[in-house]
């Protein structure tokens, strides 16, 4: 399943992949059954040194095959179809639209640890407005995909960019990665910060600062 990691700005590839996979095609013309990959963890919790057969754990590796469905959900849809669906014209309205710190849960595609984090993403519209649910969803999609934080950040940023065509958007994204706090360097309340910024928020420093400003709101309570 290494070849399940997304790739590209808008995750097109990736979702091919996984079409591949279902299709048979990556696994030598049969699809990878839920059995088979339960027999998989059975091996990992073996390897852990465990019993996969005592009471406590003989149910676990169907509940896994059923966790890791909703981690990866992110394979089954199409964020640019999300946004495209709901965009209206509003005439006139100009002004920066901002959506302020949506939680999101994602896993690293260097040890499948749990990324933890919240997303801020503001825009400037250029006719074509989206409801903030959708780009909340927008952020669901790409996280519960394998991922690393700055290609999550460039994703959410140009998938925006590129289906509502706005002055400007701007991405921030402020996480925390099990990876570093439970193995390795042990790091506790460390946060990676990231941001892309595209059009007017690049170009002007007063429209970043603006954005930037009500980030820093956020997350100095
Ligand atoms: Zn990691």
């Amino acid at each position: 399943m290494a070849q399940g990691a997304p790739r590209g700005a808008n995750g097109k590839d990736s979702m091919a992949v996984k079409e591949d996979n279902r299709a048979g095609a990556a696994s030598g013309g049969k699809a990878i059954s839920d059995a088979k990959i339960e027999d998989a963890f059975r091996t990992i919790i073996k390897w852990i040194g465990e019993d996969p057969d005592r009471d406590g754990l003989i149910e676990t590796p169907d509940r896994m095959v059923r966790a890791y469905r909703e981690y990866f959900a992110g394979y089954e849809e199409d964020p640019e179809e999300v946004l495209r669906k709901t965009f209206t014209e509003v005439d006139g309205y100009d002004e920066m639209i901002v959506l302020r710190g949506v939680t999101f849960e994602s896993h690293c595609e260097h040890h499948i640890a749990p990324i933890i984090g919240r997303v801020w993403i503001g825009y400037i519209p250029n006719k074509r407005v989206v409801g903030i649910s959708k780009l909340a969803r927008v952020v669901e999609i790409f996280s519960k995909r394998l991922q690393i934080q700055e290609r999550l950040t460039a994703q959410i940023a140009n998938t925006v960019d590129e289906v509502l065509k706005p002055s400007g958007v701007a991405v921030v994204v402020k996480a925390a990665h099990h990876c570093m706090i439970d193995r390795g360097v042990r790091k506790r309340g460390a946060d990676l910060v990231t941001s892309r910024m595209l059009g007017v928020f690049r170009e002007q420093p007063e429209t970043r600062h603006e954005f930037l400003t009500l980030v820093n709101a956020d997350t100095t309570e």
